[in-house]
């Protein structure tokens, strides 16, 4: 099928505008709370090299949560499958930044995409490379082959100041044994992550590797097919948190959230998207992000089911 994809982010553009601002603005990191809630953007990118925008796509935001999905891509590049032996890969039906489960599952978050199994990850990380923030934002600049990509150090400092829930992850986690590194150097540089800024273009970019087989246009091989097609199932099922049954119910595309507002969605083998609209729902979120995602598959039938 051919898809007029500029006719179909312009008609999303029109439908969405009632919805722009429905939801919460998160104030618990605060320069978050800056941010207004009026703004939406859409990027998609596909894998026969056509690009479409809308709104704000090209204005950066706070990335979040969806670093998680990067952070993943690379302990996979780093350890491959053996990540899996500490921290699990099944939806964890509580909120992101749960302490329950943790507690109940003795250490071993559910998976990756919930703020437990990001520190993990992070951990893994952290033994692997000598400069973290360093190899994270070059592997950034990499795949967008943007390179003024960079971190927000006031959403950083702010992270740093009221992250006590992530603290206690963290602190639980090390209880357990599951932390190999110092819970203050694993949050600083789970921190790092959350605090990078990228826009909705920037964002569709770095994921097209997920929709191609593992290969990033300017960057060649991110990581193989067999790796980039069980990301995008640990997307589907745990990208959106205890939202995951309904995103894909509603889209049907694996999926990554962040309390930022973005979300990036992929349609394997097509194109990667990602919307941008700060307003959350109760499972933390975009209120319009999903909402214009439910609108695109509707509209074009791309979806993986
Ligand atoms: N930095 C945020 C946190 O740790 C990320 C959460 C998210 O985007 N869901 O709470």
């Amino acid at each position: 099928m051919t898809l007029n994809c500029q006719e179909v982010l312009d008609e999303i553009h029109r439908e969405i505008q009632p919805l722009i601002g429905r939801g919460t603005i998160p104030d618990y990191i605060p320069p978050l709370a800056k941010v207004s809630g009026k703004k939406f953007g859409m990027a998609l990118q596909t894998t026969d090299g056509q690009s479409c925008e809308i709104g704000d796509a090209a204005e950066r935001f706070s990335i979040q949560s969806i670093s998680k999905l990067f952070s993943l891509t690379l302990a996979f590049r780093l350890v491959g499958t053996s990540l899996w032996k500490r921290v699990g890969r099944e939806p964890s039906g509580t909120p992101f930044n749960s302490l329950v489960q943790l507690e109940y599952e003795r250490g071993i978050p559910r998976n990756p995409f919930i703020n437990a199994g990001a520190l993990v990850i992070t951990d893994i990380i952290l033994e692997h490379v000598d400069d973290p923030q360093k190899t994270y934002l070059s592997f950034l600049q990499q795949i967008t082959g943007i390179p003024s990509v960079k971190i927000s150090k006031t959403v950083y400092q702010a992270e740093i100041k009221s992250g006590h829930r992530n603290r206690a992850l963290a602190n639980l986690l090390k209880d357990f044994g599951n932390l190999r590194h110092n819970v203050e150097d694993v949050l600083s540089f789970y921190f790092f992550q959350c605090a990078v800024m990228m826009n909705c273009t920037e964002l569709a970019m770095a994921s097209l590797f997920l929709a191609n087989n593992g290969e990033a246009p300017v960057a060649g091989e991110v990581v193989s097919q067999r790796h980039a097609k069980r990301i995008n199932a640990v997307m589907l099922t745990c990208g959106t948190y205890d939202a995951a049954g309904d995103f894909a119910y509603r889209v049907g595309l694996p999926g990554k959230s962040g309390v930022g507002g973005g979300i990036v969605a992929v349609v394997p083998g097509r194109m990667s998207l990602c919307v941008w609209s700060p307003a959350l729902n109760s499972a933390g979120n975009s209120y319009a992000g999903t909402k214009a995602l439910e609108l695109f598959t509707t509209k074009t039938r791309l979806s993986v089911f």
